[in-house]
């Protein structure tokens, strides 16, 4: 049986699955991982993702962080590709039971997705520093001119719900995620190196039976998985 076979099989016979995704999952949409360091970014910008990114950068430099996040991390255009599409049907099929991601641009729920745990929050979510109104992406996406975003009832700096470097992550969304990974009998793991915190450190609640690796490149978890499979997610989702 070959890799793709025995995918198959465990999908099928599970019903309590959980997917664990990184920006990988969304490349094949067309969005750039912006943790990759392809120059484009040194090119025009005079920082690295990493700082612009910063919650540091977005206080003392909030007009050149929407430049960028304008720039790098409007996903709204955007549209789910096959493995969105795949796992929001196994969600429907009562199948999996949460998708977990590092991604931010909202494509799980686009695609029909209904519990999604967004570890580094999303850019469908934004408020206002001062009076925690909440707004959807077009307070930051629709008004370019308007170089920093501000607030409809008080006039209050907008900020994005994404975490930030030096950020910490939401509690709520990681307990959550911990009690899904915990709970689950199939923990599928793709498009992401498990390089990123606090990927490694989640897997660990794992206990289920069998942890499917997708990934293009070895990872340092290779070792600890029932099956890897080294290929595109969409090659993979594509056969389910
Ligand atoms: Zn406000």
């Amino acid at each position: 049986m070959d890799n793709i076979e025995l995918f198959k099989e465990i999908v099928s016979k599970s019903d309590n699955i959980v997917f664990f995704g990184g920006a990988g999952v969304s490349t094949e949409s067309g969005i750039p991982d912006f943790r990759s360091k392809d120059g484009l970014y040194n090119q025009k910008y005079d920082y690295p993702p990493e700082t612009i990114l910063s919650h540091t950068f977005f206080v003392a430099e909030t007009k050149e962080f929407y430049k960028f996040y304008r720039d790098k991390l409007n996903a709204t255009t955007y549209e789910p590709n096959i493995t969105h599409i795949k796992l929001a049907e196994l969600e429907k099929e009562g199948k999996l039971k949460a998708v977990v991601t590092q991604n931010i641009d909202g494509l799980h729920q686009k695609a029909g997705s209904k519990v999604v745990y967004e570890l580094h929050g999303s850019i469908y979510r934004n408020y206002c520093t001062k009076c925690k109104e909440f707004y959807g992406p077009e307070i930051i996406f629709d008004d370019p001119t308007k170089e920093i975003p501000t607030c409809k009832k008080c006039g209050g700096i907008i900020k994005p719900d994404v975490v930030l470097y030096e950020e910490g992550l939401d509690d709520e969304v990681v307990s959550g995620a911990i009690d899904a990974i915990s709970n689950c009998d199939t923990l599928i793991v793709g498009g992401t190196s498990l390089t990123v915190y606090p990927a490694s450190g989640l897997i660990r609640y794992f206990r289920g039976k069998n942890i499917i690796l997708i990934n293009r490149d070895n990872t340092s978890y290779d070792d600890m998985a029932s099956l890897v499979i080294h290929d595109s997610l969409g090659n993979v989702f594509r056969n389910i």
